[in-house]
């Protein structure tokens, strides 16, 4: 099936409903497997206008709608099983500079690495954003959105001049409204609610526009900050080199033995031979209710951490099913690899330890 012959004539997006083939694809996209959405079909929309008109049928039919640009939801906000339609913005890309505004628009569903390399490649400026490119803007810079830049540049948020929102009315009417951060602008409140309010909550956010505050004139140069002239990326395989050259091959037998060596020690338990360097982030279950797993999880770091002189595990929740470990492993010629590891947890023990991009999902 073509692109075109799915556009439903009616109102000019893609349907995708569970015979589709590619509903499947939509579903997966979610970043969080814990979740699963089960909608009767999902909106592919590509225009404000588009976004209008699904929300309104959504609406009329009486159907929970969610909204999804990137899909790095960790809660279940959109896959939830509860909603029945989700409209999806990621083909909403486009990154310009509006002469109108005197600002940069991004479309909601680039995505953060998109809007970097955008921003980069056209005008030399950036955005501090989040630090996972695959993340969507949809979702990301109404939660304030955070990233490497910002101890020098502030939130994202801090350069939101105004956001584009579809609304509906109490008679089910849609509609967009571009509200800015303009001290007269009646819509002031809506521009404030998505400078960290959280993405699903106050209307579909359809284009987002950026400049520094008090900054002025028409050249997006200036409007923006100017990119760093050069940034150390770092992958942790690399024992924190850059990624612009490859890694001399040494490195990379010592990278594989390190692997190799833990896979080993994942399947005889004789941790030995595999260490943690010292920052270790353990995301696991804490609050609410009891902290299954957690003395299993914390044994089990304890014991490949052995020779470490300083492990700091930093605490987040997820839930009380799983666990998620992410930590540095430290080879013992310094190389250091990153480690990212789901536990499930049944009855308060380790039932499952699996690779963080294994597909399947965690809760079967
Ligand atoms: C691996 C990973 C790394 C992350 N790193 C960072 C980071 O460095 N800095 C940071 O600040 N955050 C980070 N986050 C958090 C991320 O910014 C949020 O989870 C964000 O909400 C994801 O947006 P999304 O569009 O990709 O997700 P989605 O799952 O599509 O949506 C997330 C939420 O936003 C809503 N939403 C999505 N699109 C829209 C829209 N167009 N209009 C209105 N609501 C919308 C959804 O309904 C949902 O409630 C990270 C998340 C992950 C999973």
């Amino acid at each position: 099936m073509t692109r075109e012959a799915a556009v439903d004539g009616r109102i000019g997006s893609i349907r995708i409903g569970p015979d589709d083939p590619r509903y499947l694809a939509v579903v997966d996209k979610r970043f969080n497997k814990r979740y699963r959405a089960s909608p009767d079909y999902f909106r592919l929309v590509s225009s404000t206008d588009q976004v209008v008109s699904a929300v309104e049928e959504g609406v009329r039919d009486g159907r929970r709608l969610a909204v999804t640009s990137g899909g790095h939801c960790l809660e279940g906000f959109v896959s939830d099983a509860e909603v029945r339609v989700i409209i999806d913005v990621s083909p909403m890309k486009r990154v310009y500079y509006d002469v109108v505004r005197g600002a940069v628009a991004v479309e909601a569903g680039a995505t953060v690495g998109e809007t970097f390399r955008a921003l980069f490649e056209t005008w030399g400026v950036v955005i501090p954003l989040g630090e996972y490119p695959e993340i969507g803007m949809g979702g990301h810079v109404v939660g304030g959105a955070f990233g490497f830049l910002c101890r020098q540049l502030g939130l994202a948020a801090d350069y939101l001049y105004a956001v584009e929102v579809v609304t509906v009315d109490g008679g089910g009417r849609a509609s967009s409204v571009v509200a800015t951060r303009e001290t007269a602008d009646p819509h002031r409140d809506l521009w404030w609610a998505h400078t960290g309010g959280g993405g699903g909550n106050f209307g579909v956010v359809t284009r987002y526009w950026f400049r520094s505050p008090g900054a002025s004139g028409d050249d997006p140069v200036r409007l923006l900050p100017r990119a760093p002239e050069s940034i150390t990326t770092f992958k942790a395989e690399w024992n924190g080199c850059s990624t612009v050259s490859p890694p001399p091959p040494q490195q990379k037998e010592s990278v594989a033995r390190v692997l190799e060596a833990y896979a080993k020690a994942m399947k005889t338990g004789d941790y030995s031979s595999v260490h943690f360097a010292s920052d270790v982030t353990f995301l696991g279950p804490l609050t609410n209710g009891p902290i299954t797993g957690e003395v299993q999880v914390k044994a089990f770091l304890l014991k490949v951490s052995a020779g470490v002189k300083d492990v700091r595990v930093k605490r987040q929740v997820i839930d009380c099913e799983f666990a998620c470990v992410i930590a540095d492993l430290e080879t013992k010629e310094g190389n250091v690899v990153p480690f990212c590891e789901f536990f499930r947890i049944v009855d308060g023990r380790i039932a499952e330890i699996r690779p963080y991009f294994d597909p399947r999902p965690l809760i079967r």
